[in-house]
């Protein structure tokens, strides 16, 4: 596989402050046009005053401790645009489902192909989450060859439901990569009824596919001759 460096969060942040505070010194520096390289020499010293270094001081500290509180409330901000999110989850200690399969907070129910728990903010009665140990970030990263892990997934989360409420009406489903809050395939199981007009939302059709249909995408189609 091929490893490259990506950056992390808070190196993403620091470069971005040099930027700034490069591109704040060029502004400055050319803003006069100075007469000789004296004077372009002492605009430069100038620039570097204790003020301006106070300043920049105030606005990084300010600015990044806003950047840790934003980020304890809602978790690693949205990474797309400067890098591949799944290679940033990759990273160890950044996954969070990669996380409990490796530290082994034991789950309820593991297997060599699959790890379930107890979803933290249960949207049904009973809601378990079936989550493949391999870091897959989505569907439209499964390939063919995963159709089996799929009829896995879902074996398991029906017999494990089963288990639980041998009687309930259940539902199983994936979300849609763009609404994927977690960027480690999961499917969820779920026992109805749901516990809120919300859950309604994120089972509905358009950002909830069902085993059944990421199997059909992934089947080879037949030929009709
Ligand atoms: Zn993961
Ligand atoms: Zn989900």
């Amino acid at each position: 596989m091929d490893y490259s460096w990506k950056f992390d969060n808070h190196e993403l942040y620091l470069i971005n402050i040099l930027w700034l505070f490069v591109i704040i010194s060029y502004i400055n520096l050319f803003s006069v046009r100075p007469i000789n390289n004296v004077a372009y020499f002492n605009k430069y010293l100038a620039m570097l005053n204790s003020t301006t270094i106070t300043g920049l001081l105030i606005f990084t500290t300010v600015s990044y401790a806003g950047y840790k509180l934003y980020k304890k409330a809602w978790g690693n901000p949205p990474l797309n645009k400067y890098d591949d999110k799944d290679q940033i989850a990759s990273i160890p200690g950044h996954c969070l489902f990669c996380k409990i399969i490796h530290t082994n907070k034991e789950p309820f129910y593991r297997d060599d192909k699959v790890v379930a728990f107890y979803d933290k903010y249960p949207i049904g009665r009973i809601h378990i989450q079936i989550v493949p140990l391999r870091h897959i970030k989505n569907v439209w990263h499964l390939k063919r060859s995963d159709i089996e892990l799929i009829e896995h997934m879902r074996q398991v989360g029906e017999r494990l439901l089963r288990n639980i409420d041998p009687n309930g009406e259940y539902v199983f489903g994936f979300h849609h990569p763009l609404c994927n809050s977690i960027p480690h395939l999961h499917m969820h199981a779920i026992v109805l009824p749901l516990k809120s007009w919300s859950g309604k939302v994120e089972i509905s059709k358009p950002i909830f596919i069902t085993p059944e249909k990421v199997i059909a995408k992934l089947a080879p189609k037949e030929k009709i001759n």
